[in-house]
């Protein structure tokens, strides 16, 4: 309790005005402590905890009333100081002021007047007081920002030489991700989501001669400038979903000194599957080209060297065999017969290399006539069967000829590889069947055998130049060059038709080609 209660000093000579001011303000709560001469005030005021309120007078014995206000003020500056005389004059006035004396009241005084002015003064104390909380408050508030500031000026500072070691960490793999780029011996564009190039290499500029590089530039742009087919194809469907189909491609650059370029395109995709950019490859391929033409030329012009003196010691042979066999020594006949045989494979070889040929330089020449295919396949495995008793040959055919538009020669040839290869591939013997049949607006001709089947992996190559599956094994036991399919293949593409095959690891293969039916009613 004793800390709410306001403390109150007295001073006046006048034991009087002591008595009545002192009974007056206990009425009023305050506890009161009174002295008649000044030394008994500055004494109270040395002794005793700070007064909250010091009434005096300006004239009191042994000293005057602004001593007593002086030290007051100086024992506790939030003293309320009210001076009481009955000698008004301006100067005592003000010097009391002067000394911290908040208010001045004049003898003799309304009393009503003098507790409101200790009121005043003591909210005034109050509020100074509560003034001077909020300074400390401030104080500590601003020690605290000051040691926080400290703090985050280092947390900064560290944070600063972090990223700068990042960025130069950054810079570093930068500059190696660029020396590797640049020392590719391909050509790289990088084009981010909106389609403007972010990224290209030292060889791609070369190649394409643009020494200022490719950066911002849109595959619009970069198209004039490399020659090349559109990257993609923007088609937006009926929901208005946008399908693209990014193209590979094989192309030549425009100017004077032409190169062949074969591109490749990947898209580069974000985490979540969305693309964020296209990363376009080039590769110089003119060398490539130029040794392969050389290839093609070698291929062309020593087949026909072939075929010149091979067709000449086949025709003399077969003259010679047609000759009476008394003429010759016993052996003499088998010995031709031999030599047509082997002669006559070598022939199959030497016009199998220049069908090859022929291909590649797309210069087939096949005729187009209309052709009955059932007629053309009973021919083929009436031909095989004499030759091939361990094969059972069953044909499924129409009763009905079946006519196509194409080279009589040609698809007997065809029929003729995939039947040889039919018995060839399955040496155990067992079935083979050759099926015609129509289907839709195609004719179908199909041979399937209970061979040794081709494994999945090798299945799509096997219509490729010279490829034999598992080669090492199969060639040396089964003999060919593995052009047969690669020519057939070329023979139905030419006549616009499809060659396929399915095959199954020791169940055995099913080759089938389909060409558009030829109708006599057609123009
Ligand atoms: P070749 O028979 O002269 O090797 P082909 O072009 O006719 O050449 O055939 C290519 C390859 O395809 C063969 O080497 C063989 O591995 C495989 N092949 C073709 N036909 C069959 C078949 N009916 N059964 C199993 N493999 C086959």
């Amino acid at each position: 309790m004793g800390r709410n209660v306001t403390r109150l000093l007295l001073v006046d000579d006048d034991a009087g005005v002591l008595l009545t001011l002192e009974e007056v303000l206990k009425l009023e709560g305050f506890r009161v402590t009174t002295v008649s001469t000044g030394e008994d005030a500055l004494a109270a005021i040395a002794r005793e905890a700070p007064f909250d309120v010091i009434l005096t007078d300006l004239r009191i014995q042994s000293t005057d009333g602004v001593t007593v206000l002086s030290a007051a003020h100086e024992r506790d500056p939030s003293t309320v100081c009210i001076v009481l005389t009955g000698f008004a004059s301006m100067e005592s006035a003000i010097q009391a002021l002067r000394h911290g004396a908040s208010n001045y009241l004049l003898k003799p005084c309304n009393l009503d007047e003098l507790k409101l002015t200790i009121r005043r003064g003591l909210e005034r104390k109050r509020l100074s007081e509560a003034l001077h909380d909020r300074v400390l408050d401030l104080e500590a508030a601003n020690e605290t920002i000051r040691a926080f500031s400290g703090q985050l000026e280092e947390r900064v500072r560290a944070a600063t030489a972090e990223l700068a070691g990042r960025v130069q960490e950054a810079q570093e793999s930068r500059r190696t991700l660029s020396a590797i780029i640049d020392s590719m011996s391909d050509g790289l564009l990088v084009y981010d989501d909106r389609g403007r190039v972010v990224l290209s290499n030292a060889y791609v500029r070369a190649l394409f001669q643009m020494p200022e590089g490719f950066r911002g530039q849109t595959v619009k742009q970069v198209m004039d400038v490399t020659g090349e087919p559109p990257l993609e194809i923007s088609q937006p469907d009926i929901d208005n979903v946008t399908h693209r189909d990014i193209r590979a491609a094989e192309f030549s650059t425009p100017g004077a000194s032409p190169r062949d370029v074969r591109r490749v395109v990947s898209r580069v995709a974000a985490e979540d599957g969305t693309e964020i950019g296209l990363v376009v490859v080039y590769q110089d391929i003119t060398e490539r080209r130029e040794v392969e033409k050389l290839k093609d030329d070698f291929l062309s012009i020593a087949s026909h060297e072939l075929k010149t003196p091979l067709t000449s010691i086949l025709g003399y042979t077969q003259l010679l065999l047609r000759r009476s066999a008394s003429d010759m020594a016993p052996s003499g006949g088998d010995f031709l017969r031999v030599i047509e045989a082997q002669s006559q494979r070598m022939k199959r070889l030497v016009d199998d290399l220049l069908d090859v040929s022929r291909i590649e330089r797309r210069s087939l020449n096949v005729s187009r006539v209309p052709v009955d295919v059932v007629a053309l396949a009973e021919e083929v495995v009436r031909g095989m069967k004499p030759t091939n008793p361990s094969h059972a040959f069953v044909v499924s055919v129409p009763s009905a000829p079946l006519l196509v538009l194409g080279d009589p020669d040609r698809l007997q040839q065809v029929i003729a590889n995939l039947l040889s290869n039919a018995v060839k591939y399955s040496p155990d013997g067992g079935e083979v069947r050759v099926a015609v049949h129509n289907e839709g607006n195609d004719a179908a001709v199909e041979v399937r055998d209970e061979g040794i089947g081709i494994p999945a992996d090798q299945l799509p190559h096997i219509f490729s130049r010279f490829f034999q599956a598992a080669p090492s094994v199969r060639s040396r036991r089964f003999g060919g060059m593995g052009l047969g399919l690669y020519i057939s293949k070329g023979i139905i593409d030419e006549l616009g038709g499809q060659l396929e095959a399915e095959s199954t690891v020791g169940l055995g293969s099913c080759f089938r080609f389909t060409l558009p039916r030829y109708s006599i009613s057609a123009p």
